[in-house]
């Protein structure tokens, strides 16, 4: 491998060893620093574009891999939200539909650099935590590379989709009377052990697959003004992040963006310490929120994604359940996008943001909506639905006519 492991807490830095996962001085997280042999032209990775997924960014993956887990995770649609931008004031406005992927949300872009090194480490088996999406992703590419998965579940909170994917891939899963924090320490436990491989985001070699996302953006658009991200366990604001900080570092780009993280009332361990002027987040023990993929009371990547913010200049946001709700309406209902609510709340927290006169009016902002509205077909009781029913066809012709007088 291409890189070497750095201390986010001490800086001590230290040669790979495929499962360190934090500083033996301070047990702080590790970030994976790439050294890369060689630069192409940006215009390289683009001429790839017909090789779909992350693996066409080699020269800037910490992976050397002639045979990755890939199923063409990322390229996903940059979609411009022209109504939304004029209702905030912004002058533009887009959505990265990280729903796109193979498995719908953005984890698979990690998952699929993860498990190709789980297959090099020749691990017998993966575990993960998981709010649902990590669950769907890991059984999808762990299934692909043929090895055994195990998922630790906060039993009855994962949306019906991704617990449904879960198993259709085969994959063992342990339903916990306990959060996805409890769910997590369990993995912990069990990543000590030789067999077992962890594809939690504190294992970084993820976050180097999540932070593609910033290079296929710069390659749209360049370098956003304001990027927002809606943050549970705190990795992939991380991982965006870092990815423009490569972009800068190896010459590909001269800005950087803001970055903007958005957690839910109910699980806002960094958001709210940070607006109150705290130096670290307040762990909270029972997380709660419509949101379910960021149901999070400690999020173990905090620091990584507290340095994210602050050293972009950016800022972090708190929304509440209602708020998030109607980013989701507002996203599928003026703009034809899906998304679970957790994927909605990027948006919700730019609604805030510009309410509260965070904008100019001349940023182009970029909100990473994370994960697709199937994942989570619960969430329509929150909306209004038109649903009529019909006893024969006349009854139904009948009812789309006097509908059309009432809608129109
Ligand atoms: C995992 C997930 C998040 C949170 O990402 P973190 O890296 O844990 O901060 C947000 N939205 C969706 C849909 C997710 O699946
Ligand atoms: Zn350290």
């Amino acid at each position: 491998m291409r890189a070497k492991l750095r201390c986010v807490r001490c800086g001590a830095e230290y040669d790979v060893q495929p499962k360190m996962f934090s500083c033996p001085k301070c047990g702080g997280l590790l970030e994976v620093v790439i050294e890369p042999e060689e630069l192409p032209p940006f215009s390289e990775f683009t001429k790839r574009s017909r090789m779909k997924g992350i693996w066409r960014f080699a020269e800037l993956l910490p992976v050397k891999s002639g045979s990755p887990v890939t199923m063409g995770e990322g390229n996903t649609p940059l979609i411009r939200l022209e109504k939304l931008e004029k209702v905030i004031g912004v002058r533009r406005l887009y959505a990265k539909f990280e729903g796109a992927n193979p498995t719908g949300s953005f984890k698979d872009r990690g998952m699929s650099l993860a498990v190709t090194v789980a297959k090099e480490v020749k691990a017998r088996a993966v575990v993960a935590a998981s709010t649902g999406n990590t669950a769907a992703s890991a059984a999808a590419y762990s299934a692909r590379a043929g090895l055994k998965t195990f998922l630790i579940l906060p039993s009855g909170k994962v949306a019906l989709g991704k617990l449904a994917q879960s198993l259709l891939h085969g994959a063992v899963v342990v339903e916990l009377e306990g959060n996805f924090d409890a769910a997590l320490e369990a993995v912990k436990e069990l990543a000590k052990m030789p067999e077992f491989y962890p594809l939690n985001s504190f294992n970084p070699w993820r976050l180097e697959g999540q932070k593609t996302l910033a290079f296929e953006l710069f390659e749209e658009i360049g370098v956003p003004d304001v990027v927002v991200v809606p943050v549970g366990n705190a990795g992939n604001i991380s991982a965006i992040w870092k990815g423009f900080k490569e972009l800068k570092e190896f010459g590909y780009s001269e800005a950087l963006p803001k970055m903007v993280g958005v957690q839910a009332e109910g699980a806002s361990p960094i958001a709210s310490a940070f607006k109150a002027g705290l130096n670290a987040p307040l762990f909270t023990d029972s997380p709660e929120t419509v949101a379910t993929a960021i149901r999070i009371g400690k999020p173990v990547n905090w620091m990584k994604a507290w340095k994210a913010v602050t050293e972009s200049g950016g800022t972090f946001e708190v929304v509440s359940d209602s708020e998030i709700i109607r980013a989701q309406r507002l996203l599928a209902r003026e703009e034809g996008v899906a998304a679970e609510p957790a994927g909605a709340a990027s948006l919700a927290g730019v609604v805030r943001l510009a309410s509260e006169g965070y904008f100019n009016g001349d940023e182009v902002v970029t909100v990473v909506v994370t994960g697709h509205g199937l994942k989570d077909p619960d969430s329509v009781k929150f909306h209004p639905a038109n649903k009529l029913t019909a006893l024969n066809v006349e009854d139904a012709v009948e009812k789309v006519v006097s509908a059309l007088k009432v809608v129109a």
